[in-house]
């Protein structure tokens, strides 16, 4: 490992604080080091209060930061003294310890301080680095994993065995380091847990976290388990029905609809198919803080049934060892090892299931690392249910608070790059769900930059580019629960005497066609959908008001709602609904430039204010209101509706 430390860079930040960032960020960088919140970072100064006593001060990193990104106000100062105190105490309950550290902090609205800040206190250095790295803990999760991490680094860190974090590992490790610390002492090693590193100054202090863990890589690699190969294996054709057909199970045990990311990449895959991976894989995560995201492991197969039956009497087993009464959460697995599909996460959001894949890609290295070394030894279930159930952690979930309307759920737009494709894409997003885009556009595919959103450039009257869509979708997020189709075309103007025949074909192709490929590549989907599946077809005025020149639009617009009521008829069984919206006068798309609205408001012998407004409410329609009705036709308030036409027109008068 290659220390990141850059004096040019170093130089941007200022004083000591600053610099805390800096190698903090550092740390961050490195995913080897540290995971999605995990690891922590402080610095304790020396700073004048407003009487002008000088006093001393820990700035440790505060909870919902990341080290990769962590700003000066991510850390929550706290008198040290105080904290030094604490840790002497012959016992305090977490509960405690957390109303401790809040009603200390030095600054208002300053996050909640780490549990882990007890050891930052004790710690005599300056600078104190904690990160939970990969190769640490593949040799202290080995056989004879505390004397291996002895004979690594003998004196120069403190050993310290597993113990949950909070007070009790703060008040051992401060009867403990004392004991053991010499001279040469620049780090302690929490086994089964992580690392820390400490100095007078920043930089040293977390280079000498890159050599204490480069010491690991080396001797890991000495005994040729560093880079452990997996035999390849060729993936299977990704089953997408498969796929959505357990995110479905999963969900229905987790009492709510879950997203599903499928990885079978050949390190995920090959690991799914590891002859040992019934052992391996159910060991348990390869640092106690995953649990909360994991769960203690993996499903093997897809048989949810069966995980939660498992899981029951984990709870169970372990519940009735713990000082005060636990709820059960739910019994639905995150992660699956199938010899088919690989990996798959599974959370609520995006975000959530990126996360899972990310921290297993870490331990599958730091279990075959282990495994290299003779066998990988996993913590115990009473520890990992320590944590699972620990009132701290889960304290951090029940706040996230309510979830958005469709959290867990997935919509697919077509025609989403601009207009009211990209307005329902914006709706479904605000709304919590995960949103796939396609276009013919290539500019779909970065419409948005965030992990809920997935966009496809494909023209949709080509079959194979539909099903390669869907498949992406799917192995992305898991199925499809809502389809809105408002991909179209608006040819030129021609009256019926002079309609050109490819013209009228390719208004049928893409208006009509189009929609029925997308429709029959999702229909299977849409069956599964945890909540049924919803369908809006964003049509026109002109179905049920034609316009003089427009026959080829006007034509395929209704033979496209003739196709959505029959597919209301037809889908019912099957749980889904479909109901279409006839906007009319969406002037905010690309369709419409200035210069043809102003010369089409002339032609009618109107300002562009009342051309605009040409409707019984005088009001300007936009697409966000046609995608505002197409995102609320997939929730609660249209359960019991199907087969339903809603104008979104501002009020048509020849259809009052
Ligand atoms: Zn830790």
């Amino acid at each position: 490992m290659k220390s990141l430390w850059n004096d040019a860079e170093a130089a941007q930040f200022s004083g000591p604080l600053g610099l805390r960032v800096y190698a903090s960020r550092l740390l961050g960088r490195d995913k080897a080091l540290v995971l999605h919140g995990g690891g922590n970072t402080s610095v304790k100064l020396r700073e004048k209060n407003l009487f002008g006593e000088e006093e001393e001060i820990l700035y440790v990193k505060g909870s919902g930061w990341d080290l990769e990104t962590i700003e000066p106000q991510g850390f929550t100062p706290l008198p040290l003294g105080y904290l030094r105190r604490l840790t002497a105490l012959e016992k305090l309950s977490d509960p405690q310890m957390v109303n401790e550290l809040a009603t200390h902090s030095l600054r208002a609205g300053a996050p909640a301080p780490s549990v882990e800040t007890l050891l930052h206190a004790l710690l005599p250095h300056k600078y104190v680095d904690h990160t939970h790295a990969d190769a640490v803990l593949s040799i202290s999760n080995a056989p004879d994993g505390e004397k291996r991490v002895r004979d690594i680094y003998g004196d120069r860190v403190v050993v310290i065995p597993y113990i949950m974090a909070g007070f009790d590992l703060a008040a051992y490790c401060a009867r403990e380091y004392p004991k053991q610390a010499t001279q040469r002492t620049v780090g302690m090693m929490l086994l089964s847990h992580g690392a820390f590193s400490f100095a007078e100054d920043p930089r040293e202090s977390y280079e000498r976290m890159i050599e204490l863990v480069t010491m690991a890589e080396k001797y890991l690699t000495a005994r040729k388990a560093w880079s452990v190969a997996l035999p390849s294996v060729p993936a299977a054709a990704f089953k997408r029905e498969e796929a959505a057909q357990l995110r479905r199970e999963v969900s229905k045990a987790a009492g709510t609809p879950m997203l599903c990311l499928c990885n079978d990449s050949p390190r995920f895959l090959g690991f799914a198919r590891h002859p040992e991976v019934a052992r391996i894989s159910q060991g348990g995560p390869a640092t106690p803080d995953h649990v909360i995201r994991t769960k203690p492991r993996p499903m093997l197969g897809r048989d949810t049934g069966g995980f939660g039956a498992a899981y029951r009497e984990y709870f169970e087993a372990n519940a009735k060892h713990a000082k005060e009464p636990k709820t059960m959460l739910d019994p639905a697995p995150r992660m699956a090892l199938d010899p088919e599909l690989g990996f798959a996460a599974f959370g609520r959001s995006a975000k959530d299931t990126r996360i899972i894949e990310e921290l297993y890609e870490h331990t599958i290295d730091v279990i075959l690392r282990a495994e290299a070394l003779g066998g990988w030894r996993a913590l115990k279930d009473r520890h990992t249910f320590d944590i699972e159930y620990w009132d701290l952690e889960q304290a951090k979930l029940r706040k996230s608070g309510s979830p958005p309307l469709f959290a867990g759920e997935i919509a697919l737009v077509t025609g989403a790059a601009s207009g009211i494709g990209k307005a329902c894409a914006e709706a479904f997003l605000k709304r919590g769900a995960a949103v796939v885009g396609l276009d013919r556009n290539p500019a779909i595919a970065d419409l948005f930059k965030r992990q809920d959103y997935l966009g496809a450039a494909c023209d949709l009257t080509d079959a194979g580019a539909v099903q390669s869509a869907v498949d992406a979708a799917v192995k992305r997020f898991g199925g499809v629960d809502m389809l809105v189709l408002n991909a179209g075309i608006f040819p030129s103007s021609q009256a019926v005497k002079d309609i050109d025949a490819g013209m009228w074909k390719s208004a049928m192709a893409v208006n009509v066609e189009a929609n029925l490929l997308v429709m029959q590549a999702c229909h299977a989907l849409l069956k599964l959908a945890p909540r049924g599946g919803r369908v809006v077809v964003i049509g026109s005025k002109n179905v049920p008001a034609p316009g003089m020149g427009a026959a080829a639009y006007s034509a395929s617009k209704a033979a496209l709602n003739q196709l959505a009521r029959v597919a209301a008829l037809e889908w019912a069984k099957d749980g889904i609904r479909i109901n279409t919206i006839h906007p009319n006068a969406v002037y905010d798309t690309a369709l419409w430039t200035e210069e043809v609205l102003a010369s089409r408001a002339k032609a009618y012998n109107l300002t562009l204010e009342q051309y605009k407004k040409n409707n019984l409410l005088k009001t300007e329609v936009s697409s966000k209101d046609v995608a505002e009705m197409a995102a609320e036709m997939c929730g609660p308030l249209f359960a019991k509706t199907t087969a339903a036409q809603v104008p979104v027109d501002g009020g048509t008068e020849k259809l009052v």
